[in-house]
């Protein structure tokens, strides 16, 4: 990665786009913060903004308010996720209406892991859907519904090999999704080398990276061996230390997600879904750096000149 491009290219946030992720809060408090944090990125104008859904329906309704809220108090689009783990059929496909009846266009299509954890023993509900392959075609049967899928450019930890996963990759594409949106990774040769193997199996569909900031160093190094997502040894040195001051932390971790955007648009990236983890101010900083501002700001910056 070269920080020196970032002078060089002024004009960058003309040419990329945004969506930011979101999951429903579980408390007053967290409901709080999730909107102060909804009102704040708003006037980026991202393409849309997602919620996540709890594996099992666990979240259905707190999902299902929060994308309603969004729909009617916000100029924003939301895409509600959906998962098919350990839920029959006719349970999916009524939460897939409930949502059509209420104005969704727009869901993030996902099998989920399984209810044990991630890692343990995955078995298709028998009455289900048994990936996220099988609930994009559900999904498309209801309606002409804009739908992104996941993306492993790691591959997934179940996945024995790039072969097996790029086949279910295909699979959700030939069932009609319109998208994919990664796993977050931090080594942009390996998204890169995944999308070339997507696009020699044929698939065309935009894989929008997903950035996550980082917001705690330590979590996000649990939750990586998790979920088969490598952490490089100059990631961990960049953190190393830091882990009581909390603002030092912040400015370096809008420093290498700007870093990392900055690099996949130098490759030709012009799309990207952040992972907020219902906070602003590390993605409004790193949208900020790569061009992409309010209204207001810009008018105040006209005004100064
Ligand atoms: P699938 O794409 O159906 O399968 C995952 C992989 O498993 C495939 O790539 C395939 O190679 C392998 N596989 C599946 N079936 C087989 C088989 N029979 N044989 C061999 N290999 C197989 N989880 C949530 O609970 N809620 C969310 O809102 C949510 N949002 C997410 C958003 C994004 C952008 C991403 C990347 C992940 C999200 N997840 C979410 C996590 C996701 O549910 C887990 O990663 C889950 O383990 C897999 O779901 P999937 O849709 O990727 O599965």
């Amino acid at each position: 990665m070269n920080q020196f491009r970032f002078s060089r290219r002024p004009d960058i946030g003309d040419k990329v786009r945004v969506s930011f992720e979101f999951f429903p809060p579980k408390t007053d408090e967290m409901e709080a913060r999730l909107w102060d944090t909804v009102t704040r990125l708003e006037p980026l104008k991202p393409r849309f903004v997602s919620v996540t859904y709890g594996a099992g329906g666990s979240t259905r309704e707190r999902t299902a308010r929060t994308v309603k809220r969004i729909l009617n108090e916000t100029t924003l689009t939301p895409a509600a996720h959906m998962t098919c783990v350990d839920t029959a059929r006719h349970q999916v496909d009524a939460v897939i209406q409930e949502f059509a009846d209420f104005g969704v266009t727009r869901f993030v299509a996902l099998r989920g892991d399984p209810a044990a954890g991630v890692g343990t023993a995955y078995r298709p509900h028998p009455d289900g859907y048994a990936n996220g392959a099988e609930l994009v075609g559900a999904l498309k049967s209801v309606g002409d519904f804009d739908i992104s899928v996941s993306a492993y450019p790691e591959k997934h930890p179940e996945s024995p090999d790039f072969a097996t996963d790029i086949d279910m990759l295909k699979r959700k594409v030939d069932n009609g999704a319109t998208r994919a949106i990664t796993q977050f990774f931090f080594d942009n040769d390996l998204y890169e080398r995944y999308v070339e193997r997507a696009r020699r199996a044929g698939i065309y569909i935009p894989i929008v990276p997903g950035i996550l900031p980082v917001h705690n160093f330590t979590q996000v190094a649990n939750f990586s061996s998790r979920c088969g997502a490598l952490v490089p040894a100059w990631l961990a040195e960049r953190f190393e230390g830091l882990e009581n001051d909390p603002q030092t932390h912040a400015l370096v971790a809008s420093a290498v997600a700007a870093e990392q955007v900055h690099d996949l648009v130098e490759r030709g990236v012009g799309d990207f879904h952040f992972y907020t983890m219902n906070r602003a101010d590390l993605v409004f900083a790193v949208c900020h750096m790569i061009g992409i501002r309010s209204h207001e700001a810009e008018a105040a910056g006209s005004a100064a000149a």
